[in-house]
């Protein structure tokens, strides 16, 4: 049985002000034990310590939204945070592949591999993010796009590092941001097939893989989305950043 999990990646958005009140709301409200789905956020790196100190002894676990490509641990490499550091503050997951980094920061498919197995080395989580572009849903190529930036990934893993599992976020690129959702049908019929990619690599990693679907999911839509068979749960953005909309995500998952 796969519990959902429901992420926000908050990008770069937030202030120290903004996110001690956003996790005040998800504590207060999260206190009568909910734990139907798991819930995680994704805070601009600088707000780690403070996520970390607000969040442990709360249902809530915490991620980065990147890590360095070259080293696990340390080294020079300005501007960079490693997998290790992500660990040292208690990380659970890591976001890698997110379209933003692909198309903006040179995150090829080699690159994304490279991070993943940086991170899973590390014994974190990676949630691999793919999708495809408007233009490539249009020529029928959906299917092509999602399962070459997945296999890039585990073709190329040593699957000893796999220990602690993985998480795919199946994020159409033309649903991000943009106030246009998937259909649930659409969604389902991207999720199966990658389900069934996974499955050639290894049946039991299918079926305890979570697979979430992102791309402007908000407390309107998830219900929908979030109960075909084959959605894991959601990565969510814009919405993270109101508590209620987030709280009521993450409850119609579970
Ligand atoms: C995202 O960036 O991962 C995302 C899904 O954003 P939004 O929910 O705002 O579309």
């Amino acid at each position: 049985m796969r519990k959902p999990l429901v992420a926000g990646n908050w990008k770069m958005h937030g202030s120290r002000a903004m996110v001690a009140e956003l996790l005040d709301a998800l504590i207060t409200d999260l206190s009568d034990g909910f734990d139907t789905s798991e819930i995680a956020v994704f805070p601009p790196s600088l707000y780690l310590s403070q996520v970390r100190d607000a969040l442990t002894d709360s249902p809530v676990v915490w991620g980065v939204q990147n890590i360095c490509s070259k080293d696990g641990l340390s080294g020079a490499y300005t501007g960079e945070l490693s997998a290790g550091m992500a660990a040292d503050f208690s990380c659970t997951y890591v976001l890698v592949g997110h379209s933003e980094r692909r198309a903006m920061y040179g995150d090829t498919d080699s690159v994304v591999a490279a991070k993943f197995a940086l991170i899973a080395n590390q014994g974190l989580v990676p949630v691999l993010c793919v999708g495809e572009t408007l233009k490539e849903r249009e020529q029928n190529e959906t299917s092509t796009v999602v399962s070459r930036q997945i296999s890039a990934v585990l073709d190329s893993v040593d699957g000893s590092l796999l220990k602690n599992g993985y998480v795919i976020a199946y994020e159409p690129i033309w649903a991000i941001g943009t106030g246009v959702t998937a259909t649930s049908q659409q969604a389902q019929e991207v999720h199966a097939e990658i389900r069934k990619l996974i499955e050639k690599h290894s049946s039991d990693m299918a079926a305890r893989t979570r697979i979430l679907y992102g791309g402007s999911v908000k407390a309107s839509n998830a219900m929908d989305i979030l109960g075909q068979s084959d959605v894991d749960g959601a990565l969510v953005g814009g919405a993270s950043l109101k508590a209620e909309e987030f709280l009521a995500i993450s409850r119609a998952a579970g």
